[in-house]
């Protein structure tokens, strides 16, 4: 086996490794940090770019899981210049239906293809565009049925004084359990991403995140169990930058971000990266 091809094999098994300890019950000690590039860059070229520069500094497989999610039409090529790193892909978003005529949607079948295995459901941008909660658990029950992992991102537009917020999370909670046995909640990715939060450099507090990292896992446990809820990862969206993501990792108690403008600098990126390590 020539080198590159033993360099792959054992990233990929140290990947394995991570995974068998998170169905071990060890999910939230191995956090994950994922770069939600959305409508950027605007050039093949530049998105190639942008993904080698990001897997020259994330070479070996150590904690935390690196995740990079950039437009569709790059996916292929960011998937090859990837490959002999330790960063795993990602899709924005995925359709329902699998194949037919969809014109314009994307199936699960064509992402797993490519090498996606994270799809992040339900990113508030896309909800703002019509995407109903019930629209996001038939996604990502699309998603679980294909054996992949959806990162569902859930968030109140804004804070009220009376804590009505809280109920806007908690209903959108229940939406997934309605539809998600405990089996398969364990199998998804939350990240909580406060709309008021994303883009507009006004990142949630550390005490923010971490009440709101206690309450998913309090609605989760009354919604399944104690043993469940601690299983579901909970990740932290929302102006995430290099100078705030160590105190937010360390005080907030998530289990890693989703990383939007700052995922567009491979810099900016390794340094929330290491933060989190
Ligand atoms: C996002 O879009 O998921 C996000 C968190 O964006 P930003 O980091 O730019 O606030």
């Amino acid at each position: 086996m020539e080198a590159g091809g033993i360099v792959e094999k054992a990233i990929r098994e140290a990947y394995c490794f991570f995974v068998m300890l998170q169905s071990l019950g060890m999910k939230k000690t191995v956090p994950l940090v994922i770069g939600n590039w959305k409508l950027n860059p605007v050039t093949l070229v530049d998105a190639s770019l942008l993904a080698s520069a990001i897997a020259r500094k994330q070479k070996t497989v150590a904690a935390p899981i690196v995740v990079i999610a950039p437009p569709f039409p790059y996916l292929a090529e960011v998937g090859k210049k990837i490959k002999k790193s330790a960063v795993i892909l990602a899709a924005q978003d995925v359709y329902t239906e699998v194949i037919g005529p969809f014109t314009g949607e994307v199936s699960i079948l064509q992402l797993k293809d490519l090498g996606a295995e994270y799809i992040i459901v339900g990113h508030s941008e896309r909800r703002a565009l019509g995407e109903t909660d019930d629209l996001v658990c038939q996604k990502v029950q699309t998603v679980l049925k294909h054996q992949l992992t959806p990162v569902v991102c859930i968030g109140e537009r804004a804070r009220d004084e009376h804590g009505d917020f809280f109920t806007f999370i908690e209903n959108q909670l229940r939406s997934l359990a309605e539809v998600l046995p405990a089996v398969a909640i364990k199998k998804i990715v939350i990240a909580y991403e406060p709309i008021w939060a994303i883009g507009t450099g006004k990142t949630a507090t550390v005490e923010d995140v971490k009440e709101m990292q206690l309450f998913i896992e309090t609605v989760l446990t009354k919604l399944y169990d104690r043993a469940t809820a601690k299983m579901v990862p909970v990740l932290y969206g929302g102006s995430v930058k290099p100078d705030n993501a160590a105190s937010l990792h360390k005080e907030g108690d998530m289990g890693g971000f989703l990383v939007g403008g700052a995922s567009l600098k491979a810099d900016d990126f390794a340094a929330i990266i290491k933060a989190v390590s």
